[in-house]
């Protein structure tokens, strides 16, 4: 599980850009942060990767180690981003293994999990290829192979689809989060999407401001959205 407790983020220029937040992930669970531009959903993900630091008094536990101020390389998460992010100088088995490279972890361990993961993300007929060589989809599914192959304590996606077309976005979030589901990883998922976030979250945070202005199901929200800005934010969804 994944822990925030009063985490709040100021940056060098006085911008508040999160209020004290609380926040519990349980493993294997799937919060996704949603919310319009500017609400600090990108912020909260960077601070659990380790990407920021919070201010003095914020605690992020990792299970039940507190990794508030340890860095990201020692912190094992992993991350998928909007833009894809991938070495367009490597083939994608070169990208998927980058993680277990710089591990320094054996060939034959590489070569065995890069395997299963061209396996699991239907990429086998593609290992060798470069990346320019690749649909908007398949990179993505590169890019979630890489994130994943180190078998990572959570799972950090950032409008993950946002680049793809609206027929690839619906196809690629249910399997996304079949996936996600079946290796029970644990994630954050933000997005500015309302559908995406319903289809993709066990759980679903909205942020106005910096500030958690709900958290819950997606039935919770729908149904019984707390207060006005909630009801409006969900209520845009068509
Ligand atoms: P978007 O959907 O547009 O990516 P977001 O919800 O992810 O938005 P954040 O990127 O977390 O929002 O930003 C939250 C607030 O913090 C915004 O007001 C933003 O301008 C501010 N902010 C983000 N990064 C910095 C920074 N490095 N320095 C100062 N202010 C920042």
């Amino acid at each position: 599980a994944i822990t925030l407790k009063q985490v709040q983020k100021t940056f060098s220029d006085g911008t508040l850009a999160l209020k004290p937040l609380d926040l519990h992930i349980e493993k294997g669970e799937i919060l996704v942060l949603l919310g319009p531009s500017g609400c600090g959903k990108t912020t909260t993900l960077r601070l659990i990767a380790g990407l920021e630091f919070c201010d003095q008094g914020g605690q992020i536990l990792f299970g039940d180690r507190d990794v508030t101020s340890i860095a990201i390389e020692q912190r094992r998460v992993g991350m998928v981003f909007q833009s894809y992010a991938l070495f367009p100088n490597m083939n994608v088995s070169e990208n998927i293994a980058y993680g277990l490279r710089v591990r320094g972890e054996s060939k034959a361990l590489k070569e065995k999990k890069v395997q299963e993961m061209l396996t699991l993300f239907d990429l086998e007929p593609y290992a060798e290829r470069g990346i320019d060589q690749l649909s908007g989809g398949q990179r993505q599914r590169v890019a979630l192979a890489r994130a994943i192959i180190t078998e990572p304590e959570v799972l950090l996606l950032d409008e993950p689809l946002s680049a793809l077309d609206a027929l690839l976005k619906k196809r690629l979030r249910t399997d996304i989060n079949a996936l996600l589901k079946r290796l029970g990883i644990t994630a954050v998922y933000v997005t500015h999407d309302q559908e995406e976030a319903m289809a993709m979250g066990d759980r679903i945070a909205v942020l106005d401001r910096g500030d958690i202005a709900q958290i819950g199901t997606a039935e919770d929200i729908y149904l019984s959205p707390k207060s006005e800005f909630v009801a409006n934010f969900i209520g845009q969804m068509n």
